[in-house]
C-alpha cells in the first residue's frame, strides 16, 4: 500500500461525474480530499490523497485522464529551517493553500504540512530563503 498526493483539474463537464465513487469501487482506493475548488460551471480543482496498491493507483489516475482530468503528482514537497524562523508573516501573505499562518496567540509561524501545495511561492517570499524544495 502507498500514499500519493495529486492535484487535479477537471473541466466542466466531468463535474458531474462521480470519479471518486470509480476509484473506490473499481480500484479500491482510499481517497482523503485535502481541498476543493469547484465552481458551478466553471473549471474546478482538487487537492487528493489516495491510499491504496501502487498498480491500483496508476490504474485509477489513467481512469481519469481518460475522461479529460489531469493529475499532477506531488512529488515534492516544501521543507522549512523553522529554526531560524524570525516570525515575520511574510510568507503567509502569499500561502493561498492556508498552509502557512501566524498563531493568533504567541504570533508564531504555523506551518500545516497537510494543506501545502507545493505551488512554491513561499520560496521567494522568505527574506531569510528558509523555505527549499524536497523531491522524494
Ligand atoms: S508551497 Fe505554496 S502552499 Fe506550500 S507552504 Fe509554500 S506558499 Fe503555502
Ligand atoms: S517569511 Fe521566512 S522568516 Fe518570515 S515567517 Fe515566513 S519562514 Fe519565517
Amino acid at each position: 500500500m502507498i500514499k500519493k498526493r495529486y492535484v487535479l483539474n477537471f473541466p466542466t463537464q466531468s463535474g458531474d461525474k462521480a470519479f471518486t465513487y470509480h476509484l473506490v469501487k473499481d480500484y479500491d482506493i482510499r481517497i482523503n480530499i485535502l481541498k476543493a475548488e469547484v465552481y458551478p460551471g466553471k473549471k474546478g480543482s482538487l487537492l487528493l490523497e489516495l491510499h491504496g496498491k501502487k498498480e491500483n493507483i496508476e490504474k485509477g489516475v489513467e481512469y481519469l485522464q481518460n475522461h479529460g482530468i489531469t493529475c499532477e503528482s506531488l512529488d515534492k514537497a516544501i521543507h522549512l529551517d523553522a529554526e531560524h524562523c524570525i516570525d515575520c508573516g511574510n510568507c503567509t501573505a502569499v500561502c493561498f493553500a492556508g498552509s502557512l499562518t501566524m498563531d493568533k496567540e504567541t504570533w508564531k509561524l504555523d506551518f500545516d504540512k497537510d494543506k501545502c501545495v507545493v505551488c512554491e511561492l513561499c520560496i521567494p517570499a522568505c527574506p531569510l530563503n528558509l523555505f527549499r524544495i524536497d523531491f522524494r
